[in-house]
């Protein structure tokens, strides 16, 4: 008995010198996310072998170096100047980006798109009654009419104003003290968003306005809408823009002119003259430039880079989107430069019409719907050309996933980020990425694009060459990534 319970007594203490140890043993907790080293999945092993990702580095360090985009985004800019569909600009700009296309050795197609043409013409506005007036004199109103704006008679209308923040407001004062009235939405735009990082959210809950004003307004029996411009700066500069057309005149004045209207709009009446005379003319043919540089292994497979090539008349065209163009074409200089065949084609687009209706997108949609399955991925740059932060992109998480090699690559100038979105990530490939293509945008430090975006101060000053550079070191490394790894990315 002794014997056994002295066994029994060996065996406890076995037990918990066992324990003991073994409690001595544990692992340590794991360390936090940020000490571990990241690990690639197999996907990204498998599609990104050592070569590739030295080509990518090579890629980065040309475009880092390179003056090409810069070159080309000065002669659009300044040699042929703005670019709104229909005009001869828009024409002189697709014959010139196209020959320079084909001078690096590109498989070069025109690819014809019917486009509004619509002209701006006079624009000019005074408030003639108003309370607390001095006798005699008037306020003037610093705007800009809208693209597809109706235009007054030559010599202008004048009517009272209303003021509106909300659609709500405006169909709350319904149609009788709307009719043969101007109306004026009075709707801000956030700039605390956007010196915070969140422009385009800013830009997207007040431009519903801009876009739909008129429209509503007509609807009420309004003579004219007014919106207030949509934009963060405050140098009294009209921001335009698209509206649909709803038969009567459109506008955008600055903020301070609307503050002023609202502010005198609190003490009584306010009468506006104002005269706005753009024109329609009958639509043009204009073209999308497609240019492939055919891929070694699968050319039937592509890969889109792409900007868009029209602008609005007031600036040049250099933020919106000049860079998003020659951001494009430098991904496929820098390849031929450096001798880099893709697996599949890189197909550089210019696109036409995206400000005054998305005609281009629309022909491209209709013409190529059937090679969207074979369209691997499609990047779009129409953000501006500050700073690249890295990507927006709509797609599955294993797609997402195979990008992560290439931002890796991004990751010495920043443009690593990666932000998944659940809206197409570019207005000309947002048909393409409705219909399942990978899409993704270039994310850009857009904290002052929206000072200049639509104004006459969109010009090639605001182009930081070195931001440029960053520009299509990202649009080159990801459509050349996109374009080579083992596998399509997966839908
Ligand atoms: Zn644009």
């Amino acid at each position: 008995m002794t014997k056994t319970r002295c066994a029994l007594c060996f065996f406890l203490i076995l037990l918990c010198a066992v324990a003991l140890t073994s409690g001595a043993q544990n692992p340590q907790p794991a360390p936090p996310p940020f000490a571990v080293e990241p690990q690639s999945s197999q996907a990204q092993q498998q599609n990104y072998p050592p070569e590739l990702l030295e080509q990518l580095a090579a890629i980065k360090a040309a475009a880092l170096t390179d003056d090409y985009a810069y070159r080309q985004l000065a002669h659009l800019t300044e040699n042929i100047g703005a670019r709104p569909s229909g005009s001869l600009q828009a024409k002189a700009a697709v014959e010139y980006v196209a020959e320079e296309l084909r001078k690096l050795g590109l498989d070069v197609h025109l690819e014809e798109v019917k486009v509004p043409h619509w002209v701006r013409g006079a624009e000019t506005a005074q408030l003639v009654e108003f309370t607390g007036q001095a006798p005699g004199s008037a306020q003037k109103i610093v705007l800009a009419a809208l693209g597809g704006s109706s235009s007054t008679p030559a010599d202008g209308i004048t009517a009272d104003v209303v003021v509106v923040n909300t659609f709500d407001e405006l169909k709350a004062l319904g149609h009788d003290k709307v009719a043969g009235k101007i109306v004026l939405f009075n709707e801000l735009f956030d700039k605390q968003k956007a010196a915070a990082g969140l422009a385009f959210v800013a830009y997207g809950e007040a431009v519903r306005y801009r876009a739909a004003g008129a429209r509503e307004a007509a609807a009420l029996g309004a003579v004219a809408a007014l919106v207030r411009s949509v934009g963060s700066a405050d140098f009294r500069l009209p921001h335009t823009g698209f509206s649909f057309p709803a038969g009567i005149p459109a506008g955008a004045v600055t903020a301070e002119d609307s503050e002023l209207i609202a502010h005198l709009y609190s003490q009584g009446k306010v009468r506006m003259h104002l005269t706005l005379t753009p024109q329609k003319l009958p639509d043009t043919t204009s073209y999308n430039i497609i240019a492939d540089l055919k891929g070694s292994e699968h050319p039937e497979q592509m890969v889109v880079v792409s900007g868009h090539l029209d602008s609005w008349d007031l600036g040049t065209g250099a933020i919106d989107d000049g860079a998003g163009v020659v951001a494009a074409m430098e991904a496929a200089e820098i390849l031929q430069k450096l001798h880099l065949r893709p697996r599949r084609t890189l197909r550089v687009i210019a696109w036409m019409d995206e400000e005054n209706g998305g005609a281009g997108s629309a022909a491209y949609t209709k013409d190529n719907s059937a090679e969207f399955p074979r369209t691997v991925a499609a990047i779009e740059s129409d953000s501006g050309a500050a700073h690249p932060l890295g990507f927006e992109a709509r797609m599955t998480p294993a797609a997402a996933d195979l990008l992560r090699p290439a931002l890796n690559v991004l990751q010495s100038i920043g443009a690593n980020a990666l932000r998944e979105t659940t809206y197409p990530p570019g207005a000309d490939i947002s048909a393409m990425s409705e219909a399942g293509v990978p899409a993704l945008g270039i994310l850009q430090d857009g904290r002052t694009y929206f000072n200049y975006h639509h104004t006459a101060a969109d010009t090639l000053d605001k182009v930081v060459p070195n931001e440029l550079r960053e520009n299509a070191a990202a649009m080159a490394v990801m459509g050349y990534a996109l374009a080579s790894t083992k596998d399509p990315l997966p839908r």
